[in-house]
């Protein structure tokens, strides 16, 4: 019997998601042998022609990492869409806008200026700037446009099912893989990872007084957290919240705080806002100078609570292309 086929594809993104599936080990074995890896540009030799000779809904499934910036990742998802029985958005950036999606708090114009002009290992006295179309000796050359604003995937193309994490981790993975090659799959436009809150299943969880209250706001940078105590009462703001679980809290265990990659739970229209609203309740004091005085402690706002999910958020849906 033919094996079930499947794709890796890689859009905006760092390359962790694709170094997650390497990181499968050994455990790859078994996938390896179960399926016919037919399309995976970052790791083996493939072009674009081969997917397109691909006859339609020939691929069983397909992985899309990243978030899309520019016309190539929208004309290769869709193409792959087109290609795929099933599409999983894998990771942050494919799910949320991930960290690319930062970049929609401000714009392409500015993003060009410092990339191309005003970064201090730049040297462009001719002011050049990449273009969709250039003409070189006669012949046309062309790059994909790059857009205003990072699309999660699901705002270009239908997405089945998402993947959470920055990256997944092994074990998400292999469930997932394992779950679509034994056809044991949730309803279409699940998240393969519980839907409860990290918190739910943190250690840390037993500290928490009933009552938290917040005096300030610190940094991990300028603490030495206790490793057994939640992070909010010790004033370090932890996602925990407002992030789904599935992730096994490596960051917890390393005594670092979640940031939130595994983004927010079903019932959470906005990871970011769900963790102000949090925060705004476990605050001491209610005057506005004492509010002020804590609230100076987040030094980045957007990093904090839309480190992953801007694009997914109601402020990252605000903007438009050409806006
Ligand atoms: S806020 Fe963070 S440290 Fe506290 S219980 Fe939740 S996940 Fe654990
Ligand atoms: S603890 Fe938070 S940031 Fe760390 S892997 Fe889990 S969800 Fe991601």
């Amino acid at each position: 019997m033919a094996k079930p086929k499947i794709a890796f594809y890689w859009c905006a993104s760092c390359g962790g998601c694709e170094e997650a599936v390497v990181d499968l080990a050994e455990q790859i074995l078994p996938v390896v042998e179960a399926t016919d890896i037919v399309f995976w540009p970052c790791a083996m030799d493939f072009k674009t022609r081969d997917i397109e000779k691909m006859a339609d809904s020939s691929i069983a499934v397909s992985f899309i990492n990243g978030a899309v910036r520019t016309s190539e990742q929208e004309h290769m998802a869709k193409l792959i869409r087109q290609k795929s029985g099933l599409v999983v958005a894998f990771g942050s950036c494919a799910g949320l806008g991930g960290i690319p999606a930062l970049a929609n708090l401000t714009n392409r114009r500015k993003i060009f200026k410092a990339a191309y002009h005003n970064s201090p290992s730049v040297t462009n006295p001719d002011g050049v700037e990449p273009k969709p179309e250039a003409m070189v000796d006669g012949h046309k050359l062309t790059l994909p446009v790059f857009y205003e604003t990072v699309y999660k995937l699901d705002d270009v193309i239908d997405v089945d099912y998402y993947l959470p994490g920055c990256p997944p981790t092994t074990n998400l993975i292999i469930n997932a893989v394992s779950a679509i090659l034994e056809s044991k799959l949730p309803p279409k436009g699940a998240v393969l990872s519980p839907d409860k809150s990290l918190c739910s299943s943190c250690k840390r969880n037993d500290t928490k007084p009933e009552q938290i209250y917040m005096e300030s706001i610190k940094r991990i940078i300028d603490v030495i957290a206790d490793p057994e105590k939640c992070f909010l009462i010790q004033g370090l703001i932890c996602m925990g919240p407002a992030t789904r679980d599935g992730c096994g809290a490596p960051c917890i265990q390393g005594n670092m705080p979640c940031t939130g990659c595994f983004g927010p739970t079903d019932s959470c229209r906005d990871q970011g806002g769900k963790m102000i609203s949090s925060i705004g309740g476990i605050l001491e004091g209610e005057d506005p100078v004492s509010m002020q005085k804590a609230i100076k402690g987040i030094v980045d706002p957007a990093g904090t609570f839309y480190r992953y999910s801007l694009s997914s958020s109601l402020l990252g849906s605000a903007r438009k292309e050409g806006e």
